[in-house]
């Protein structure tokens, strides 16, 4: 890697011409450095960092050959004000933010928004895969659940689909060798990729917490007919099931307690509550 700088103004990010990355560990050593500084330098350094990040194939990051230490790992990474900025703004924080990713590894990530910058959000997302083991997702594009899917490590997910970005082509998630998932919340995610996530999940899945309504109430998911049909499918051994009835979703209290009767039938192992009728207490993620 080398950076030319012959023809830019004193302000200006250089050029990088990252090489094939020969020698990752002193790229990781180097970047490591770069976490350290502070200011302007800092960003610049971490700038040209991500530019040389942006390049190196995911396989090939150093977390699968050198995983970063739990002493170094972030525990907690708040994206809500900087995933809402459109690929033009923040272009620092995002490039330091995506570097110290990079580097460390990222145990718990929330308020991770899709939609705005969608390219940077999904590097954030590759490159915090080796760690990453509980996530707050919103709006995801289809390249961003398949890269969610992937992570082996994640725990506990938070998934809310507002945009309908998904709905013209819903997606369906590969099945997988060994699912791991032990807590999901998931709101707005069309029906056929909402079975393929469970389907995938189904053996270590333990608490759902589903956005539905009621039979009768709409389109899905303000409305469902066939919720107990819907989960029936996914070989689910969960313990708990909360039915959301927030977001506008559909709540008649007469369809209510046959719906939920409906979904105990198919999963007589778990507890099946209605969030509204059975007072259930928020779970925070
Ligand atoms: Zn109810």
């Amino acid at each position: 890697m080398y950076l030319d700088m012959s023809s830019k103004q004193k302000d200006q990010r250089p050029n990088v011409f990252c090489l094939v990355p020969e020698n990752e560990r002193f790229l990781w050593t180097t970047a490591r450095l770069f976490s350290r500084w502070n200011g302007s330098h800092a960003t610049l350094a971490f700038s040209v960092l991500a530019d040389v990040i942006a390049r190196i194939p995911v396989q090939h990051q150093p977390a699968v050959a050198a995983p970063p230490q739990a002493r170094d790992c972030i525990q907690e990474l708040d994206l809500n004000n900087v995933s809402h900025a459109v690929p033009d703004r923040r272009q620092a924080e995002k490039a330091a933010t995506l570097a110290r990713v990079w580097v460390h590894g990222v145990r718990r990530m929330f308020w991770v928004s899709c939609n705005a910058d969608p390219a940077w959000v999904l590097d954030v997302l590759r490159r915090a895969a080796p760690t990453l083991e509980e996530l707050h997702i919103k709006n995801p594009r289809e390249q961003h659940l398949l890269a969610v899917h992937a992570m082996r490590g994640l725990r506990r997910v938070a998934l809310r689909c507002h945009d309908g970005a998904l709905d013209a082509q819903p997606p369906a998630l590969p099945a997988l060798p060994r699912g791991g998932l032990k807590w999901l919340r998931v709101v707005g995610l069309p029906r056929a990729t909402l079975v393929s996530l469970l389907q995938a999940h189904s053996a270590s899945l333990d608490v759902l917490w589903l956005h539905v309504g009621t039979p009768g109430g709409g389109r899905w998911p303000v409305g469902c007919d066939d919720l107990d049909a819907l989960l029936g499918q996914c070989g689910l051994r969960v313990s708990r099931v909360v039915l959301w009835r927030g977001h506008f979703a559909s709540h008649f209290e007469s369809d209510c307690p046959a719906q939920v009767s409906a979904v105990r039938r198919v999963l007589p192992a778990a507890t099946v509550q209605c969030e509204k009728c059975d007072e259930v207490k928020w779970e925070k993620f």
